[in-house]
């Protein structure tokens, strides 16, 4: 997956490989970590926080569509960053799904010769309407997001009663022949931190690759707490305690997950902790925003705008050097919990996680 030519090389000498787009900041769900905008949300965060935190939510003024950067826009830019390097694509949001007629969009960038890996993620509630076409349209990976098990408590956690449905949709991908197909958890303190056992029984049982996400601070409340973190060894105490597990060699320096396969049993987990274990050292991110910014970290307080560029007919060769000189600037690390940390411009939504 690292091998090859690739002039994408930050000051700190990580190799980028990896560019995430996302294709809408709109959603169809309002998750508690990223836009806690329900009743529900603004209870849970009240009865942490005695009253909401006096840094200023971040204002939801959705992207116009005239911003958004088209199908022909988002398939050249992938194009020239591949040409650079770039050799995993990962399409999410916002909601990927609510982007009309995504397979074509799909369909292009699977034709792009030099892309290894072609991903999506999604809540996968709209996803039984649009699976065979995203799979005849050269999609292979899928990562859905799944937070609870329980009917009341994903409502609570997502604004919507949509349990059902995504897991009919987890159910289709992997009779579709998605593989593999994984599932993102972020585990809360006090929201879903009592099933993180139920949930790895169920990737167990199903043969699901289930991926433990810490809570970052990238909810559009500004609303996250440290308390409110589960910290991977954590998790990983409590999930050893239930289940006999061995650790799974992870050939991919850069991944940003640990992983573990059952002894009884298939399906694998992986624990991603950013808050608690950060991983910058080897990140070899980059991301693309719906409006066309490129941001070099999720925590970026600053965007570098390739929209622009690319609407005042830049060439491929001008829009190649210029992201080289973007992601030289990449940022060290996350500040996470440190005093001088400064939260990122846009919630997670909008970044795309
Ligand atoms: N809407 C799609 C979905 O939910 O899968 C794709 C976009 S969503 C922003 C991508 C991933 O980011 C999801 O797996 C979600 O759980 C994760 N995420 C969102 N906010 C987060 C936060 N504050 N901390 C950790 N992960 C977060
Ligand atoms: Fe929407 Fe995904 Fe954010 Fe949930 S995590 S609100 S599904 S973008």
């Amino acid at each position: 997956m690292t091998t090859g030519p690739c002039s994408l090389i930050d000051s700190h000498g990580r190799v980028l490989r990896d560019l995430r787009v996302s294709l809408t900041d709109r959603c169809n769900f309002r998750c508690l970590y990223c836009l806690p905008e329900t009743e529900a949300a603004q209870n849970f965060y009240r009865g942490h926080w005695g009253q909401m935190p006096e840094s200023k939510p971040i204002l939801q003024q959705w992207v116009p569509k005239s911003s958004l950067l088209s199908f022909e826009e988002i398939e050249r830019a992938v194009r020239v960053a591949v040409d650079l390097g770039i050799q995993k694509i990962r399409l999410t949001g916002g909601e990927p799904l609510l982007r009309h007629d995504v397979e074509r969009l799909v369909e292009r960038l699977a034709a792009i010769p030099g892309i290894l890996d072609l991903a999506m993620t999604t809540n996968g509630f709209l996803f039984p309407q649009k699976a065979r076409a995203l799979r005849q349209a050269g999609l292979r990976r899928l990562s859905f997001s799944l937070d609870s098990l329980d009917r009341e408590n994903f409502r609570k956690i997502t604004g919507r009663n949509g349990l059902a449905a995504v897991l009919e949709s987890i159910d289709l991908a992997q009779q579709l022949g998605f593989q593999p197909v994984k599932v993102n958890a972020v585990i809360i303190r006090g929201l879903n931190d009592h099933e993180l056992e139920a949930l790895a029984e169920f990737g167990r049982d199903q043969q699901l690759a289930m991926r433990f996400i810490e809570f970052m601070p990238l909810d559009s409340a500004r609303a996250w707490l440290k308390e409110l973190v589960v910290p991977g060894r954590e998790l990983l105490e409590r999930l050893q305690r239930r289940f006999s597990l061995r650790p799974v060699a992870e050939p991919n320096p850069s991944s940003t997950a640990k992983r573990w396969a059952f002894n009884e049993g298939s399906g694998e987990i992986g624990i991603i902790a950013p808050v608690s274990e950060p991983f910058c050292g080897h990140c070899n991110r980059i991301r693309l925003t719906a409006d066309g910014k490129v941001r070099t970290c999720l925590f970026s307080v600053i965007e570098h705008d390739l929209r622009s560029l690319l609407r005042k007919g830049a060439s491929d060769e001008q829009i190649g050097k210029w992201l080289e000189g973007v992601v030289y600037q990449k940022e060290a690390r996350h500040h996470i919990g440190e005093a001088d940390f400064v939260p990122a411009s846009r919630s997670m939504s909008c970044i795309g996680g």
